[in-house]
């Protein structure tokens, strides 16, 4: 079963929805009076992106991209392929991309320099996780949900081979889980 495979919860539905109200508020405060555009990081950041919204208290517009790194879940080689690009223009547009965890760097770095050849009026990030011991890049979320020890994490919206999405917390997955689905 799914869960039998969850070494421990990092972070519980308590805690991850008193961050995402802090940074609703933080965010409503910055971008006040500002044609603001959220861009989800499909699919990782669908829950985070979805109760982040709710607790932003200015109008905003959102859109969506999806976004494949060549490479093995632990293991990302840089290479960024957009599967699915945002329906709207954002030039002249103050963009925040909602991104679910920020690992080595080079998918957001792909992702802030495709954006900004756009010419938004700003681009900015928030986070859900950092893990800052695996950076390749020196790149930072602008506004950071939790920044956490290099585990491999599921839950809360982040997959392992499309399961444990839709688990409300983020948990640590037993290494063995995932080794010996590997070699099947
Ligand atoms: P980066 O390009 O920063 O190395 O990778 C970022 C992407 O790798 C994240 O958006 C996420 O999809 C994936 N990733 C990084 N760390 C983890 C993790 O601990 N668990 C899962 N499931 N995906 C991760």
């Amino acid at each position: 079963m799914e869960k039998d495979s969850i070494q421990a919860v990092l972070l519980t539905e308590s805690q991850i929805a008193e961050r995402v109200e802090q940074l609703g508020k933080q965010i409503s405060q910055d971008y006040q009076g500002n044609d603001l555009v959220l861009v989800g990081i499909l699919k990782g950041a669908i829950c985070f992106f979805s109760d982040l919204i709710r607790q932003v208290e200015i109008p905003v517009n959102i859109d969506f991209m999806a976004v494949s790194s060549y490479g093995s879940a632990s293991q990302t080689s840089g290479v960024v392929k957009i599967l699915k690009d945002l329906d709207m223009p954002i030039e002249g547009r103050h963009v925040l991309i909602v991104e679910d965890i920020v690992d080595t760097g080079l998918t957001l770095n792909y992702l802030k320099t495709n954006l900004l050849s756009r010419n938004p009026a700003s681009l900015k990030v928030v986070a859900l996780l950092d893990k800052p011991d695996r950076r390749q890049i020196d790149i930072q979320a602008d506004y950071l949900g939790f920044s956490i020890p290099d585990h491999f994490v599921v839950g809360y919206g982040i997959d392992y081979a499309e399961q444990y999405r839709s688990l409300p917390y983020v948990a640590i997955l037993d290494p063995a889980a995932y080794q010996s689905q590997a070699k099947e």
